[in-house]
């Protein structure tokens, strides 16, 4: 339709925008980061110095004594440590954003391959198990498996895979928040006609509300607290699927009962497309 051509132009200039951008910001992000890590050791071994000389020689070398005060031990023990974890965890913040970004604009999977999908969303599970078990503040959560007879589809794997992991990991994001009953993933997969192949991701968490469900494929919409949404899962699985794999993904959700994504992908790459 012309909102999904609009959608995938979108996708693509910034995909390239994006590109440059994350390549840009990454140099200097680990440069910094590098030399916060050595800050860090640097002033550890200043401050063991310092304490070493106050006790063992403060006559011997009253100017040490005097530069300690001057430095102020306070800050070198107490501050400026913290102020230097704070810039870390703020460079390693950076770190991950550029790399969701690199991974947004990543065309470079070269390989097409012969891909059985039940064996992508096994392993997908295996890499999310710790988040499945029950925890104190929720239930564990259910996988009920509806597998249909797939035949091998054609794909980039580990571009696939990354969907996959996006959809799950978001289901259980949702789910996190449900704490009375049983909570539920139902994955299903069937062959839909002789070119197309469905997998289908269901959860009974919360469902998106209305006003929010036309903006969950743009770039860097989240309704995650800062520090855990990136905002770009779902439009890097949209672009993965539409151009990468010209299949099609769809989100249902119903507010209170729960959402699905369909996977709509041809079993032949190149085969056909859905406009
Ligand atoms: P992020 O997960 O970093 O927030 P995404 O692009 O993956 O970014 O998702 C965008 C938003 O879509 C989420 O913040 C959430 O509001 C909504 N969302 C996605 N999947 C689900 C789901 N299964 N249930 C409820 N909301 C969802």
């Amino acid at each position: 339709t012309q909102t999904q051509l609009i959608q995938q132009e979108k996708m693509s200039s910034l995909g390239h925008l994006v590109a440059g951008v994350a390549h840009e910001i990454n140099n200097p992000v680990n440069f910094i980061h590098g030399n916060l890590t050595h800050l860090e050791i640097y002033f550890q071994d200043l401050l063991s110095l310092v304490k070493l000389c106050q006790k063992c020689c403060p006559k011997a070398l009253p100017e040490i004594e005097a530069t300690a005060e001057e430095i102020e031990l306070n800050f070198l023990q107490e501050d400026l440590p913290k102020i230097l974890n704070s810039m870390k965890v703020g460079t390693k913040r950076i770190r991950e954003i550029v790399l969701s970004l690199r991974n947004f604009s990543r065309m470079d999977e070269a390989e097409l391959k012969q891909v059985d999908i039940h064996e992508g969303i096994e392993s997908t599970l295996l890499i999310l198990q710790h988040r499945l078990k029950a925890t104190a503040e929720r239930p564990e959560i259910t996988i009920i498996r509806n597998y249909g007879n797939l035949p091998e589809v054609e794909c980039y794997s580990g571009q696939f895979n990354q969907v996959l992991m996006n959809i799950l990991a978001n289901a259980i994001d949702a789910l996190e928040e449900k704490k009375d009953s049983c909570s539920q993933i139902k994955i299903s997969t069937s062959v839909v006609d002789s070119h197309w192949v469905k997998i289908a991701i269901a959860d009974n968490g919360p469902g998106i509300p209305a006003e929010i469900q036309s903006k969950i494929f743009n770039p860097f919409f989240t309704t995650k607290p800062v520090g855990k949404g990136t905002g770009l899962g779902m439009s890097i699985s949209y672009q993965i699927i539409t151009e990468k794999h010209n299949g099609k993904l769809e989100c249902f959700s119903t507010p209170g009962s729960g959402t699905e994504f369909v996977i709509l992908i041809p079993k032949k790459h190149l085969s056909c497309s859905l406009k």
